[in-house]
């Protein structure tokens, strides 16, 4: 007896566990196949396109930071040191970036953009103003500038010393030259010309050690004799100053600039560099 009920629950159990497996448990879809992996090399990161149009940039042109000394002949070339400040403001707020010229040169050469409202800052000559009124108040908004100098004003009295050019450098603005004697170049003598666009620059590049690549007519007066011996000489670029913003288009020999006058108000300065004609 006790071994029939042995038998019973053993074929019981049995029989419970073979309907637990019985096939209409569902079967589990067959996951698709995996992709297999791509021979050779992964795909080389794709070459931004390169830029060929860019908009026009506004080229500012400064001498003198400062009030004019009464009765100068060209009281225009003086910018007094509040305005400055307030255009610098201005440009700042409105979200204006200024740039260096190697970086708009390069930019144009190399199809690279620029940033948005690129704004380019100069002076002429060589005055000390340049760096004891400009130098601080550019360096408080982190903004580049060039200085065009002339080589004999190095040292003069009223103009940059070679300490302040070179404080100029370490802060990480521009030189480029604007001839040794400001000499109305159309009208300079073989020899003349010659000494003002290629003298002047290994005047500065041994003076000061850097590479000079930029170049400013004195007066803005050029032709074509001045413009063939500037690209001779190995600069990248000269300016004038037709009053206009640069293009990419532009010949690089003959670049326009905007020329800011003490006494442009804050509103003339905006449309300056708005390039607004
Ligand atoms: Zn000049």
């Amino acid at each position: 007896m006790k071994r029939l009920f042995l038998v019973l629950a053993l074929f019981l159990a049995f029989f419970l566990t073979a309907c637990r497996l019985s096939p209409a448990t569902p079967l589990a879809e067959t996951p698709p196949p995996l992709p297999l992996p791509q021979e050779g090399e992964p795909a080389p990161p794709r070459e931004p396109e390169k830029v060929t149009q860019w908009p026009p940039v506004a080229v500012l042109m400064y001498h003198q930071l400062g009030d004019p000394p009464p009765g100068h002949p060209w009281p225009e070339l003086y910018v007094s040191k509040d305005a400055f400040a307030a255009q610098l403001d201005w440009l700042d707020r409105e979200g204006f970036h200024p740039v260096t010229l190697k970086e708009v040169l390069t930019a144009w050469r190399e199809g690279r953009p620029l940033p948005d409202k690129s704004v380019v800052i100069t002076f002429d000559d060589g005055y000390a103003s340049t760096v004891q009124v400009g130098l601080p108040l550019l360096q408080a908004h982190g903004f580049p500038a060039v200085l065009f100098l002339q080589g004999n004003l190095l040292n003069r009295a009223g103009a940059v010393s070679d300490a302040m050019v070179r404080t100029w450098l370490e802060a990480g603005m521009e030189l480029g030259s604007h001839t040794m004697r400001h000499l109305d170049l159309t009208r300079a003598s073989e020899k003349d010309l010659e000494a003002e666009v290629v003298g002047s620059r290994s005047f500065l590049e041994t003076t000061f050690d850097i590479p000079v690549l930029t170049f400013a007519y004195p007066a803005g007066r050029a032709d074509d004799r001045a413009r063939s011996m500037v690209e001779q000489a190995g600069y990248e670029a000269a300016f004038t100053t037709r009053s206009a913003c640069a293009r990419a288009e532009d010949d690089p020999f003959l670049l326009p600039r905007l020329r800011v006058n003490g006494s442009d108000s804050l509103e003339a300065f905006a449309r300056k560099v708005s390039c607004h004609p």
